[in-house]
Order: structure tokens, then C-alpha cells, then sequence
């Protein structure tokens, strides 16, 4: 298996080259993004991003005092979005009420102890809490995504009822435990299923075409 993702990754980088995510200025514009970006695609999310830095509200504490239908409208453009509205909340609320708004000490707190308490708060299931400790607190922590599950199935590499979990750890178990590492490859398996991947795959041209060679 090392060998066989070590493999995986090099084909990708080398077909599209580093993609130096997460596309955001900070850590709290991570956060939001990783939200915002359930069900969307990324081009819906930087709109609404942009809503908010114009405006200059890509702040906790203004974000905190907002109505919510307020904030809202102003992530319209990311879909769902009084839903998504409603998990802004709940996280900017969290880290207010326990952190004083404080980001660094939320930041703070150890891998496990800050994965546990994303995952605490209403509409953080663990690919947004993962990417939120990756790209915005930079933990070593793989992020695992639909992408991630069809193309390591399509490639016979997993079985059918695989838990995000476990194929989380797959990649963890297998590959060093590296910060920069994650980041890259999890950003190639985007690129690779949004490229190529589709629901209708496009193999042909397909940097993973013939992986893992037997
Ligand atoms: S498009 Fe085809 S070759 Fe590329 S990752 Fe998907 S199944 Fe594999």
C-alpha cells in the first residue's frame, strides 16, 4: 500500500503540478470556506467569500454579532445557504463563547482535543473538521472526501462499506506523517476527480490511468 499511494501522488503532482491550497488569506477565511463549500463548488464559495471581505465582515466577532438571515444573504451565492449560515454560527459562537474570539487559543488546544471539539459543534461532520485542521490550524490530518472514496474504489483499492475513518487511516498508516504532504495530495485527488473522476469517469488522459500497476 505505501508504495502503491507513494505512486498515486507522484503521478498526480507530476501531471498537474503543486496546487498550493487552500486558496484563502487566513485561517478564519479557511474556516468559513470549508463550510461554505459543502455541496458547491469552489467558484459559488469564493463569491461569497468575497461578499464578506468586501464588505470587510471576514471577522469573528462581526460575524458574531450579524443576524443570521444577514449573513445569509451574503453567502447566498454558496447554495443551502440559511443552512450554512446557521454552521458559521454555531462555529464563530463556539470559539466566542470558549476562546473569547480568540483564534490562536482554539488553535491551541492539541490535534485530538480540537478535532473533538469541531466535530462537537452542529454541522461540522469530520471532512470540514479535518480540513479546517489542515488548512487552517496546518495538523498532519488527512482529508478524506467523496473524490477520495471513488477513485481509491474505481481502482479496487478499498472495499465497498469503507468508513470515512478508516480510509482516512489508510492514508495516515501508509504515508509519513506530514503536514505539507496531506495538503498536496488531498488537493491532487480533488483536481484528479474534478478533472477526470467524474460520475462518468474520463479515464483516458487520466494521470492515474493504469495505477497501481500489478
Ligand atoms: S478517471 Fe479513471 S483513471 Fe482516473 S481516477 Fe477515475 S477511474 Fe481512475
Amino acid at each position: 500500500m505505501k508504495e502503491k499511494l507513494k505512486d498515486m501522488y507522484k503521478k498526480m503532482l507530476s501531471f498537474f503540478g503543486p496546487q498550493n491550497w487552500w486558496p484563502a488569506d487566513t485561517p478564519l477565511e479557511v474556516m468559513i470556506g470549508a463550510i461554505l463549500t459543502q455541496n458547491t463548488n469552489w467558484k459559488n464559495v469564493e463569491k461569497a467569500i468575497n461578499n464578506l471581505k468586501e464588505k470587510g465582515l471576514l471577522d469573528i466577532l462581526k460575524i458574531h454579532k450579524m443576524p443570521e438571515q444577514e449573513l445569509s444573504l451574503l453567502i447566498k451565492s454558496a447554495g443551502y445557504f440559511k443552512i450554512k449560515a446557521k454552521r458559521v454560527k454555531n462555529l464563530i459562537s463556539h470559539i466566542v463563547k470558549n476562546y473569547n474570539a480568540d483564534l490562536n487559543k482554539f488553535f491551541s488546544l492539541d490535534t485530538e482535543s480540537l478535532r473533538r471539539e469541531l466535530l462537537s459543534i452542529k454541522g461540522i461532520g469530520p471532512e470540514t473538521a479535518d480540513s479546517i485542521l489542515l488548512y487552517a490550524a496546518h495538523r498532519p490530518v488527512f482529508v478524506v472526501d467523496a473524490y477520495t472514496f471513488r477513485i481509491m474504489k474505481r481502482h479496487n483499492m478499498i472495499w465497498d462499506d469503507i468508513g470515512y475513518e478508516e480510509l482516512q487511516e489508510l492514508f495516515m498508516k501508509n504515508l509519513p506523517c506530514d503536514e505539507q504532504l496531506f495538503n498536496e495530495f488531498h488537493a491532487l485527488i480533488v483536481q484528479t476527480g474534478k478533472q477526470f473522476c467524474k460520475k462518468k469517469p474520463l479515464c483516458k488522459g487520466c494521470p492515474l490511468d493504469g495505477w497501481p500497476e500489478q
